[in-house]
Formats: C-alpha cells, structure tokens, sequence
C-alpha cells in the first residue's frame, strides 16, 4: 500500500475483524496548547427502507445498540439516512437512534430529501457543533438526483466564518459533508464536488485555514475506510456505512489513497489524542478484543 501522494509518514495498524488508522494531522501537530483527549463515534448510510426489506433495519438496530454501548461522547451520522427518501422510515430511525443515549448530529445524503431531513431530523441543515475543543462543522452538499457533491456560495461564505470563529474561540475544525470533495475516477465510484460545484472554492478555504481544519469526514461510498490526502492538502476520509460496504479492489489496483481492506457492515469510533487521530472501524457483532494486532509503516 504506497501512496505517492504524502510525504509525511503515518503508522497504519491492521486489526484482524477491525481496521485501525492513525493519522497525525498537520494542525494538531502544530498546536500551541494541550488539547484534552477527544472520542467520538460516526456511523453512515443507513439506508433504512433499503429494497423494501427490513435488512437495514436490522443493521442499524445493532447499530445503534453497540453505539449506545462504545466509549465516546456523542455520535455523527454521515448521510443516507433512509433510502430514496422513505419518509416512513425517518421514524425508525429515531426510534433505535433515542436508544444510543448519546447526541447524535447528522447531515443528509442524496437519500435524504431536504424537506424530509428538516421535519424528522433538524430544522437547520447546516450547523456547527461545538464539542471541548473541536468544532463540527456539518454541511449538505447532496442532491437528490445526483450522486456529486454540490456547495453553494452561501455555504463556502458560511464554511469560511466557521473557520474565523474557530480561530478565535482556539478551536479546530472537523468539516462533515456526504458527498467526498476529493477528486476521484474509475475504480473508485467517481462520485464528488466537481471544481465547478464548490471543490474549487473550498480547497482554497481549506488553504486558507488549513491550521484550524483536522480532516474531511464523508460518507457515501460504502467502501470502508476510504481516504485520500494531497501534498499540502489535509486528511479527506469516506467512512464506513452501516447497510454495507464494497471492496472495489482499489488497493490492488493502485488507486490513489487508502482502503484498508475491511469491508463488513460498521461504524467508526475516533480517538484525537496527543495530535493523533486514531479512526478504529468496528465491524457490526465482531469481536475485536480477542485479535492480534500487527502494526507496520507506510507512506500514507
Ligand atoms: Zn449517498
């Protein structure tokens, strides 16, 4: 697994029944003050109503009962809620979703219709969270009728002062968007914001702040773990959806970035520590205490 694409050496840790990423963002590294440690949870792509089955249904109520139970302070949930918009299954959602007993923030996907999303989930789509020392910046770009990412100039405007006031309050910044930003082709699903739609404008926001900005967290692919970083760019990353996940041999086939070949039915638990973020993909029902864990390095 090599990826021409970094200079910095990362470790990356393979569990078997689990993937284990560390990354060490550039920003952190350069922080100036002792940042507290940080877990969360991100779960993705729910889908429920998935081919008028209950399968997605089963999958996120053990889903939501193995979050309810994994350490960390609240949960993200990626986009692609219910699937095609199934407006009845918002409420199945919510049911199992009371149960985590912890907060739980979403964006929509292109599976989630906005008016649907501000009835059953949050009137206000786009918002920032504030967590300890770590700002959760979550934005929509999904369209119902594309699988490409879409962000407007209102919400660059809106991404922007997120960033200033991050700066101020001695935050950081965590950008949150279903549809991954970083350009990709065949094997990947080629799907992201074209520079037209958005990409352009946000990489030079991100240029601008890239002090403040941890990692892009997407959702979206079904891939696993699927992540890219440029030269000077910062850590983009689809996680795991919970329905299911493809391995589009993109390893083998040399793609650019990385894809930890895990690729069952999961969630993700984060640590930030001491500058590291560690990304821990818990497959659904394994039990990963009783692995062996073999670590080595790699570009990445
Ligand atoms: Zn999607």
């Amino acid at each position: 697994m090599k990826t021409p694409t970094s200079t910095r050496r990362e470790a990356l840790s393979i569990i078997a029944g689990g993937a284990t990423l560390a990354f060490s963002p550039a920003c952190l590294a350069n922080s100036k003050r002792p940042l507290s440690k940080l877990r969360f949870l991100v779960a993705s792509d729910t889908h429920l109503g998935y081919k008028n089955s209950t399968s997605a249904e089963k999958r996120w109520i053990q889903a939501a009962a193995e979050l309810k139970l994994a350490t960390g302070d609240l949960v993200l949930h990626l986009g692609d809620i219910v699937d095609g918009g199934r407006e009845e299954q918002y409420e199945v959602y919510l049911r199992e979703r009371e149960k985590i007993g912890k907060p739980v923030y979403e964006i929509p996907g292109n599976h989630d219709p906005l008016d649907l999303f501000r009835k059953h989930i949050r009137k206000q789509v786009d918002v920032a969270v504030d967590h300890e020392w770590l700002k959760f910046v979550l934005v929509s770009n999904a369209h119902t009728d594309s699988h490409d990412g879409f962000i407007t100039d209102a919400q660059l405007q809106w991404i922007e002062s997120q960033c200033v006031a991050a700066k101020k309050q001695q935050q950081y910044v965590m950008l949150c968007l279903h549809v991954p930003v970083h350009s990709n082709r065949h094997p990947d699903r080629g799907w992201h914001v074209k520079p037209e739609h958005g990409q352009t404008k946000l990489y030079d926001i991100i240029e601008r702040h890239k002090q403040q900005i941890v990692a892009m967290f997407h959702g979206h692919f079904h891939n696993g773990i699927r992540g890219w970083k440029d030269d000077d760019g910062i850590h983009e990353i689809c996680l795991p959806a919970v329905l299911y996940n493809l391995d589009r041999g993109l390893e083998k086939q040399k793609a650019a970035g990385y894809n930890p070949l895990e690729f069952r039915p999961g969630y993700t638990k984060v640590t930030i520590d001491k500058g590291l973020m560690t990304l821990d993909y818990k497959p659904l029902g394994a039990d990963v205490s009783i692995n062996k864990k073999c670590e080595f390095d790699r570009d990445g």
